[in-house]
């Protein structure tokens, strides 16, 4: 148990009288990439949103450290738990340099941006190459263009946390590539974990050392890649027929079918 591990805690959410969330426990640690995957609806998005302190659970509660999420300051909460949404909103006409400065709010006063904040920002484009976006109006970038200029946003925050929904959709193959390898580094570094919902389960094989399957609301695998996407797994999470192969840069699931009844 470490000062800043993030711990669900029995966690339960329930909406419109119907359980999205049975219970959940699971612990992070920084060091650590988990990839949280599951079908459509599972309640993946909800306990990211728990996770990050978004969302309050009907029962059970989050801790960071020692502390209650939900009783940090906002403002505290905001610097250690950086947020990623799965569409992410933007609503105003603002060059990338200026959006990704937003994300120094849990930093800054009302005075505006100081040296450090500049060299925070400056450093989040660099990481997401999107230093030279810094000028574009955000309203007219790409899909994926607007997805890294969002994550520098979160980065430029300089979160011990990082709490992604599916922060690859939409990314071409090789800005997925850069994702993963940034995603990866992040938690490389010292106090940081990733904490990401994901779609694609060959990317949860290679990416995450550590994955959680989640099926109507409940954990049903929470392993190291390998030992949590077993056939057996998939068939009861996703109701397919799969099989790990072996490809040249290491396993992947092959989707061999829909399962029969
Ligand atoms: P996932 O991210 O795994 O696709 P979500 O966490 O978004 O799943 O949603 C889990 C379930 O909660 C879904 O079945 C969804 O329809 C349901 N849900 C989400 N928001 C509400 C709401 N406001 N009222 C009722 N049900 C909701
Ligand atoms: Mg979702």
């Amino acid at each position: 148990m470490s000062e800043s591990d993030l711990v669900a805690d029995n966690v339960a959410v329930t909406l419109g009288g119907r359980s999205i969330l049975a219970g959940i426990s699971a612990r992070f640690r920084p060091g650590e990439v988990t990839a949280i995957v599951g079908p459509n609806g599972a309640g993946k998005s909800t306990l990211l949103a728990c996770l990050a302190g978004l969302r309050a659970p009907d029962t059970g509660r989050v801790t960071l450290g020692h502390a209650p999420l939900l009783a940090l300051a906002h403002r505290e909460r905001a610097r250690r738990i950086g947020f990623l949404p799965q569409t992410p909103e933007v609503a105003w006409a603002v060059d990338v340099e200026t959006l990704v400065g937003l994300g120094r709010t849990p930093h800054s006063g009302a005075r505006g941006l100081t040296e450090a904040d500049r060299l925070a920002v400056r450093a989040a484009l660099v990481r997401t190459h999107t230093t030279d976006l810094a000028r574009r109006d955000v309203t007219t970038l790409s899909g994926g263009e607007r997805a890294r200029a969002l994550l520098a946003r979160v980065l430029a925050g300089e979160p011990a946390w990082l709490l992604a929904d599916e922060p690859l959709a939409g990314l071409d193959p090789g800005h997925q590539l850069d994702a993963v390898d940034l995603l990866r580094g992040f938690a490389a570094e010292s106090g940081h974990g990733v904490v990401m919902t994901l779609h694609d389960l060959g990317v949860a094989l290679r990416l995450a050392d550590r994955v959680i399957v989640l099926q109507g609301g409940s954990v049903i695998a929470d392993a190291a890649p390998l030992a949590a996407l077993t056939p057996e797994v998939l068939a009861r999470a996703y109701g397919v027929e799969a099989a790990v192969v072996a490809g040249t840069a290491g396993p992947l699931i092959e989707l061999i079918g829909r399962r029969d009844g």
